[in-house]
């Protein structure tokens, strides 16, 4: 796994990205099973407006499962999850409400590739939220122009490169303007010449106040921008804390045995 350091990271004043007293997400006692597979037990998290969490772990302890959760991708069978004053139920207004509000970026860009840029970032905008073609555009043109990618509009994803259509994929997500963004291994599947890019991406929303949830092994990044790290392991968070304290005194074994096989 490339580990870039935090000094190539673009450099961020951190005073600036504040976080509120507000909830905008509340899991509570929250547990989901594949069948018998008990695949996340008592899950307890409050992420307040503003934070910036990144979530890591070994392969397997459940990670995506827990934002699949978040975005209602996944059902969970008990407790709570509560994301912007909404109750995730089985109510499919509710899910319709959340997805529109919570932003989701995967590791494999998922950008729909008979499409153009412009109509991967158009397509929910018309047909979810009903706004109009030219606005829709215009603000596709503004998150296009936002990732620094405004020139390829008209190509096929197939035409660009990984690192550029994961940009992509942030800004289509942003164009529904979505209140959080939960993103998966975001980096994970490119190369290492095209990671900080990305990262540099996720940087900059972050300091604009975004609500972030990051799974991802990219600790440079967790240390300069995340407010939290939370480490996940057989299903459970095993330890939570602020950066500084979470690489510099890990307080679990398991958490210890992790940092010392990916640092
Ligand atoms: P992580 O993202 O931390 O690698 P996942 O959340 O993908 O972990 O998976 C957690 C566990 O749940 C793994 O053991 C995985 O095999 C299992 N799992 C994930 N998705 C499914 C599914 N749809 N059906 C059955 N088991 C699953
Ligand atoms: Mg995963």
């Amino acid at each position: 796994i490339p580990q870039p350091h935090p000094e190539n990271l673009t450099p961020i004043d951190r005073s600036h990205m504040q976080v509120s007293d507000e909830e905008a997400i509340e899991i509570v006692g929250m547990n989901k099973w594949f069948g018998q597979f008990h695949v996340l037990r008592d899950i307890d998290l409050t992420v307040y407006r503003g934070e910036r969490i990144v979530i890591c772990g070994p392969s397997g302890s459940g990670k995506s499962t827990l934002i699949r959760c978040i975005n209602a991708l996944e059902e969970h069978q008990k407790g709570k999850i509560v994301v912007d004053g909404t109750e995730l139920s089985s109510n499919l207004r509710n899910i319709d409400t959340i997805r529109s509000e919570v932003g989701m970026v995967f590791q494999h860009f998922n950008l729909f590739p008979h499409l153009t840029i412009l109509e991967n970032c158009t397509l929910a905008p018309i047909w979810v939220r009903k706004t109009p073609k030219k606005e829709a555009e215009e603000t596709a043109m503004h998150f296009l122009t936002k990732v620094k990618i405004p020139e390829q509009a008209h190509k096929y994803p197939g035409q660009l490169s990984g690192g550029q259509q994961q940009r992509v994929a942030i800004a289509r997500s942003l164009c529904m303007r979505p209140k959080i963004m939960l993103f998966d291994e975001p980096t994970s599947a490119l190369d290492p010449e095209m990671i900080k890019e990305v990262l540099d991406t996720m940087i900059e929303l972050a300091e604009e106040g975004m609500t972030m949830l990051v799974v991802t092994h990219e600790m440079g990044f967790a240390r300069q921008v995340a407010n939290r790290v939370i480490f996940m392991d057989q299903g459970q968070i095993v330890e939570q804390n602020e950066p500084e304290a979470f690489f510099g005194n890990p307080q679990n074994e398991r958490t210890k045995l992790f940092l010392s096989q990916i640092l």
